[in-house]
């Protein structure tokens, strides 16, 4: 059994909590799982993405079980930034788990070459990567080279909990990127869930948000 940290980093855009699912049980399954892989220790499971556009029950329901939630504008940009923070905090070895189709959206101000330098530096240094996807890639993607154990989402999902895994015990350690709740787009972090939920509703949010997608057309049109 191998007793290092382990940091997982959730695209909820890409890699959603199905209908019907229980969202209370992700943190325990993929525990669960990654103990049945030989990796225990202390775990901190971040979800990403646009987050107001996930219902706040489910929200709610990652929350209480011990999920960090960070909204940003776009999930694998966020988990880009997530590693490149990680990399500075934390030492190897650890095991970095990503779940996400790793697929680049029109707007995101990620460069493919960095996400593959990252991925490969991260590996060099002896962590282990972890990848589970939404559906098996139709063409290897630069995080292919390196991971030594993938999943597909919903199989991962469907997989048993062992009866002490339903506690997710969160790490303390440097895993952690900021408080449970933050706002990458504001950089807000907020004190409480149901903080973080009312700023995800409020004006200054939205302007925020609009300022952040009127400054990339910008870009975009100046290129
Ligand atoms: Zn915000």
């Amino acid at each position: 059994m191998v007793m290092t940290k382990t940091a997982v980093f959730w695209d909820i855009g890409s890699c959603p909590v199905p209908y019907g699912y229980d969202p209370c049980l992700v943190g325990p399954v993929i525990k669960s799982e990654l103990k049945r892989s030989g990796i225990s220790g202390p775990i901190t499971i971040t979800a990403l993405g646009k987050l107001k556009l996930i219902p706040t029950d489910v929200l709610k329901s990652l929350s209480s079980s011990g999920i960090a939630l960070r909204n940003v504008s776009q999930g694998l940009g966020g988990i880009v930034a997530c590693l490149l923070v990680w990399k500075f905090r934390n030492t190897a070895p650890a095991n970095l788990m990503v779940i996400s189709n790793l697929k680049l959206e029109p707007d995101v101000e990620v460069e493919p070459h960095i996400f593959k330098n990252l991925v490969s530096e991260l590996s060099l240094k002896g962590n282990r990567l972890l990848w589970a996807y939404p559906c098996v890639p139709s063409e290897p993607s630069c995080f292919s080279a390196v991971v030594s154990k993938t999943w597909l989402w919903t199989s991962l999902l469907e997989a048993p909990v062992d009866d002490s895994d339903h506690e997710l015990v969160v790490s303390k350690d440097k895993c952690v990127l900021s408080r449970p709740w933050y706002c990458s787009v504001c950089h807000v972090e907020c004190h409480s869930f149901e903080d973080f939920t009312t700023h995800l509703k409020s004006e200054q949010h939205d302007k925020r948000e609009l300022h952040f997608l009127g400054l990339i057309e910008h870009q975009q049109t100046n290129v």
